[in-house]
């Protein structure tokens, strides 16, 4: 079997005979029919052809096949995966596609911020119940999924954004399943080449393949990856029905970051790891949040379930709102900017940024004070990414 950064770079032929060494883009609305029989046969999906690319494009197709086999290498899984136009609209194409009213939604606050925002402004109006539990504390969770109704999906993000708290896949899949749940996990801080969740036993994977699949930060996009083929039919509906579709240009771009993936993540791993280290010894900061250090709780889990601590550093500047802003305002090389997994260095404000429409009290048990920053560490030289945090921090 071929490594997993062999796949990341192997491209496949959509089309029969032809030699492009890279993707093509079928940038084309449509596809034609030989004849009327042949357009009934792919009206009625009796025949894979592709002809309208809202419902399917061959460009598309091959990254999305790519996604999958990453999500399932080395599990005896054979994966599927559907590409989305968006990180959100991955995630609002698969709960309306198999959820409905009655239906409930268990998941944690500390998840992406939009995220929560969708769950209760669009969801939850529908008649679809979003109940909140803490999935460190299995008893909680299990006392939860035994009280609501209707179909359950249950919503993780491990490590969480942007305290990094990590949740043991294993454990939650089995309680899940035990109860009759589905469990859905955004994998978007780790990608497959760090934590590969089917290996755990859940069934969804969702991507913002705007964030490290793609890496760039060139590209909006999302993924949802899953097993079982009925659920295949219902997601790729609602994905066809809501209009929620990945274009050609995205997949192909999604496809050019595909290929560096892993010599990418080891960079901003290792560069992430030594700025947290760094950073924990600084006499301005009064706490950091990465998994490699032996200071966080949840270290032995993140070493048991990814493999590497991925490029995610959140850290506590001391004295609060006002230090923290003197802080990203004194940044001159890296970027205040609210998405991560770039080549750069970003630097965000979750309390003022990406969670300031989630309930103050909700951020607030979940660690997001106001004098929290997170860092997406990038790939530049350390020692660059390093001279401006210190020089920012101060004496
Ligand atoms: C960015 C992000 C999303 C949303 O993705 P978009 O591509 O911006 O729509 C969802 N989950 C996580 C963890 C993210 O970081």
């Amino acid at each position: 079997m071929k490594s997993f950064a062999t796949l990341c770079i192997e491209d496949p032929r959509p089309l029969e005979g032809v030699r492009s060494t890279n993707l093509p883009i079928y940038a084309t609305s449509s596809f034609y029919f030989d004849d009327v029989a042949q357009s009934q046969l792919a009206f009625t999906g009796k025949s894979p052809q592709p002809f309208y690319s809202r419902y399917s494009n061959p460009t598309v197709e091959a990254v999305s096949d790519k996604i999958a086999r990453l999500e399932g290498f080395c599990t005896d899984l054979e994966p599927w995966a559907v590409l989305t136009s968006s990180g959100m609209s991955a995630i609002s194409t698969l709960v309306l596609g198999v959820l409905k009213a009655g239906d409930t939604i268990i998941t944690q606050g500390n998840i992406y911020g939009g995220t929560t925002e969708l769950f209760e402004k669009v969801v939850r109006p529908l008649g679809v119940e979003v109940v909140y539990v803490d999935f460190q504390n299995m008893d909680q969770v299990g006392q939860k999924i035994s009280e609501v109704n209707g179909s359950k999906l249950v919503f993780a993000e491990t490590p969480s954004n942007p305290a990094l708290d990590c949740i043991d896949l294993g454990a939650l899949c089995k309680l899940s399943h035990g109860m009759g749940a589905k469990v859905v996990v955004d994998n978007t801080f780790c990608t497959p080449y760090l934590q590969r969740p089917f290996a755990f036993g859940v069934d969804f994977i969702i991507h913002s393949t705007t964030k490290f699949l793609h890496g760039h930060g060139s590209s909006t996009a999302g993924a949802i990856v899953g097993a079982d083929l009925d659920i295949r039919k219902r997601v790729w509906e609602s994905m066809k029905l809501l209009g929620t579709n990945c274009s050609p240009f995205e997949a192909w771009m999604i496809n050019m970051g595909l290929k560096t993936l892993t010599i990418r993540m080891d960079k901003h791993c290792a560069n992430a790891m030594e700025i947290a280290k760094r950073l924990e010894n600084h006499h301005n900061v009064l706490k950091v949040n990465y998994n490699s250090l032996a200071s966080h709780p949840y270290h032995e889990l993140a070493k048991k379930q990814m493999s590497q601590f991925g490029a995610m550093v959140s850290f506590e500047v001391k004295g609060g709102l006002e230090k923290a802003s003197n802080f990203m305002n004194q940044l001159q090389h890296c970027m205040l900017a609210p998405t991560l997994g770039d080549t750069h260095t970003l630097v965000l404000h979750p309390s003022g940024m990406s969670h300031i429409n989630v309930d103050k009290a909700i951020r607030e048990a979940n660690g997001i004070t106001d004098g929290l920053v997170r860092l997406s560490v990038g790939i530049e030289d350390v020692e660059d990414i390093w001279m401006d945090l210190e020089r920012a921090l101060g004496n």
